[in-house]
């Protein structure tokens, strides 16, 4: 008698048959560049999975049903310039050191749900890196390994050319291909092309892009040959819209888009945002995006001290575009599908169906609004994305106002 009443209960709530679904996002305006999605879809979640993306999945299905009306759902969030290799080494500054932050702190409550790590780590340190950080971190951790065998530790390391071997950079890639998606080269002084050369070497070798943090050369070196000479199409210019001295910038001293820049663009090279701690200004964004040089990927460049000033998180950078110009679908493109590309890692960045359950519930607010570049200026704004709920591999890693919860009451 009794198990004949737990099967009738069983078979009214559905739990033995009819719930196929553990979480389903209904009512919420789907933007999923990848598949040309941009409009109000429901998408159900199975086993960590999307199991299926249409117009009304009834909420009877699920274990779990997030109602997100006036809400948009997006692909996660994909950050392809941070640095996490946080550490304790003194003298270490990026590498095992202070400079860096916890992925998982400043990743999930912005709706990343994965981030690259720039060049922390050199093929000497990788391992530390991995085990250490990157193996514990519930956000997916991926890492372009330093052209410097010792990584970003500051100072007179990053200068020594010597420590610079394509070899052993590209046999790092082959090693940890599941983690290290391309070889980054940055912070050196010059004047030599030397390491960038080197990079773009360890680029071949291991069939990876190489990223490119320009500047601070005496004398200064071109931009225009690193982007129409040295880089090949793939390959990615970070700090697009950085107007530090020792490099050449995509905009002049009179607020005009360099041609070459466009040219470069148009030959494959990638323009990754990176905005930092010293990285984007207005006045070469702004100026860049009215005359037709946006972003292919917009990043963050997250570190302790760009988090606490103009960047703020991947959602603030995001709006600033939002608010110089380029629309939802643009900004979405360039943090899910487009970063996916580039670092060849096409499996993300998507919601097709058998696709990683990996998505970003966010809300576009509508108010006044501030925005601060790293030259200590504002831009005034109406718009400014929050995120309300992040899921990496089927489960909530943030749910900002409890929308995946039941009222305490139902308890
Ligand atoms: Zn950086």
């Amino acid at each position: 008698m009794y198990r004949v009443i737990i099967f009738v209960l069983l078979l009214f709530t559905g739990s033995l048959w009819g719930q196929d679904i553990d979480l389903l996002i209904k009512n919420g305006h789907l933007i999923d560049p990848m598949n040309e999605m941009d409009g109000p879809v429901d998408v159900a979640i199975k086993d960590g999975k999307i199991l299926e993306i249409a117009g009304n999945i009834s909420a009877d299905r699920a274990e779990t049903v997030v109602d997100a009306t006036g809400l948009y759902v997006t692909p996660g969030l994909i950050d392809i310039h941070v640095h996490n290799f946080f550490g304790t080494e003194p003298n270490s500054a990026y590498s095992d050191g202070w400079n860096s932050v916890a992925p998982d702190g400043f990743t999930f409550r912005s709706g990343v749900t994965t981030v690259v790590d720039q060049g922390c780590a050199g093929w000497r340190n990788f391992e530390v890196f991995k085990e250490n950080i990157i193996d514990k971190s519930k956000t997916r951790v991926l890492a372009f390994v330093n052209i410097v065998g010792s990584g970003m530790k500051g100072g007179a390391i990053e200068q020594n050319n010597a420590d610079m071997d394509p070899k052993l950079a590209a046999m790092a890639v082959q090693q940890y291909p599941e983690t290290i998606v391309g070889v980054k080269v940055a912070h050196y002084r010059g004047p030599e092309w030397e390491p960038v050369e080197n990079a773009v070497k360890a680029g071949e070798l291991a069939n990876v892009p190489v990223m490119v943090d320009f500047g601070s050369s005496e004398p200064v070196l071109s931009l225009e040959t690193l982007l129409l000479e040295k880089l090949r199409p793939g390959d990615i210019l970070t700090h697009c819209y950085g107007a530090t001295r020792g490099r050449g910038h995509v905009v002049d001293d009179n607020g005009n888009l360099n041609s070459f820049a466009l040219r470069a663009q148009e030959k494959g090279v990638i323009f990754d945002v990176g905005h930092g701690g010293g990285s984007f200004t207005f006045r070469q964004g702004i100026n860049a995006v009215e005359q037709g040089l946006k972003p292919n990927s917009i990043s963050t460049d997250l570190h302790i001290t760009s988090m606490n000033a103009g960047m703020k998180d991947q959602l603030n950078v995001m709006s600033k575009f939002l608010n110089m110009g380029m629309t939802m679908q643009e900004v979405i493109e360039c943090s899910t599908w487009n970063p996916a590309r580039i670092i060849k890692r096409t499996d993300l960045g998507h919601l097709s169906v058998g696709a990683e359950a990996d998505l970003a519930v966010l809300n576009l607010l509508e108010g006044e609004f501030g925005f601060i570049d790293v030259a200590g200026y504002r831009l005034d704004g109406t718009r400014k994305l929050e995120c309300e709920l992040t899921v990496k591999g089927g489960q909530v890693m943030w749910d900002l106002n409890g929308i995946s919860r039941p009222l305490w009451t139902e308890q």
